[in-house]
């Protein structure tokens, strides 16, 4: 079993670090938060004083850190000048291209091999173990890291060279929150109307207007009973979450010269929303501001 240090325990990474340990993996973990630490310990980890003392001891390393600043730092003082020769380096965190392939150049210049591999799914699915996992980085990086991934996740998948996980979720987010404003839009013109909710479902679901953020998170309660609408719009994903990978992908496409006036339209909405202090709201939410609540 393999001897690996997990940096981040968050939300996400206390759920993924426990699966790990339940495949029987040697997981060190570390976190500025000692009560994170704690509850990966609970479930099997061991503890580390600092990055730097788990690193020194692992074959792997994994982040999975809030953003891109924090990626730079922890590699740049923890990771880098502590991973013993040979150790895969695997970040799991969602964080801004230029970040990812700045991080993988420096790995790469000293020696080590580096993959981006940043998730969808969720706590939920960080906690069953069925995350996706959209990876960038050269082949064999990607198929050694393949069966520690696979303890985390279901859908395992390269997207390209270093930073093409990255870029592979950002587009996919942005095109979810885009088709999340369609629907809710859609819903509310529906109200206004006089439509019933189920019966407009029932049609548009089996209709052209179908798309995931209907048939799966609906935002309206009552089609959807799992989605966040019947309870509250408790997240689920959170739209500071969402905000944050639309902001991701409006740098991106700046610095591409993409056009995406909707991924903007996005941006300017979801941050209309968190402003208006729904950040902790799942992003379903949104729904409730189009409808002038
Ligand atoms: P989180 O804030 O719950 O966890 C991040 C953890 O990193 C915290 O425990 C924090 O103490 C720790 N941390 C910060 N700086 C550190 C440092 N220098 N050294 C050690 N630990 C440090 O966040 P999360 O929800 O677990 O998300 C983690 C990443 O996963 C983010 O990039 C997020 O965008 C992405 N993500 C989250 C979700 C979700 O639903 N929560 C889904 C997909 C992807």
């Amino acid at each position: 079993m393999a001897k690996i240090a997990f940096i981040g325990l968050g939300n996400m990474g206390g759920p993924m670090a426990a699966n790990l340990c339940k495949a029987q993996h040697h997981v060190m973990a570390f976190d500025l938060s000692a009560p994170a630490v704690a509850a990966a310990v609970e479930k099997g980890a061991h503890k580390a004083a600092s990055a730097a003392e788990a690193v020194k001891q692992a074959e792997i390393v994994i982040t999975m850190l809030p953003a891109g600043k924090h990626v730079r730092e922890v590699y740049e003082k923890d990771v880098l000048p502590n991973a013993n020769k040979g150790t895969l380096l695997i970040d799991c965190s969602t964080i801004d291209v230029d970040s990812a392939r700045h991080v993988a150049a420096l790995a790469g210049k000293a020696g080590f091999e580096m993959i981006d591999a940043p998730v969808s799914g969720g706590v939920g699915g960080a906690t069953a173990g069925t995350l996706t996992f959209m990876s960038g980085g050269p082949q064999a990086s990607f198929d050694k890291a393949r069966p520690i991934l696979e303890k985390m996740g279901k859908n395992i998948v390269l997207a390209g060279p270093s930073g093409s996980g990255q870029a592979a979720k950002i587009c996919n987010n942005m095109m979810l929150a885009i088709s999340m404003i369609g629907v809710s839009e859609g819903f509310m013109l529906a109200k206004r109307l006089g439509l019933d909710f189920q019966r407009l479902f029932d049609i548009a679901s089996t209709s052209s207007g179908q798309s995931w953020a209907m048939t799966n998170y609906c935002p309206v309660p009552g089609p959807v009973p799992t989605s966040p609408a019947n309870r509250d719009y408790q997240a689920g994903f959170t739209a500071a979450m969402m905000l944050k990978d639309l902001l991701l992908a409006q740098q991106a496409a700046n610095a591409v010269g993409a056009s995406t006036p909707l991924g903007a339209s996005a941006a300017q909405l979801f941050t209309l929303y968190v402003n208006s202090g729904h950040s902790a709201k799942d992003f379903s939410g949104i729904i409730q501001m189009l409808d002038g609540k």
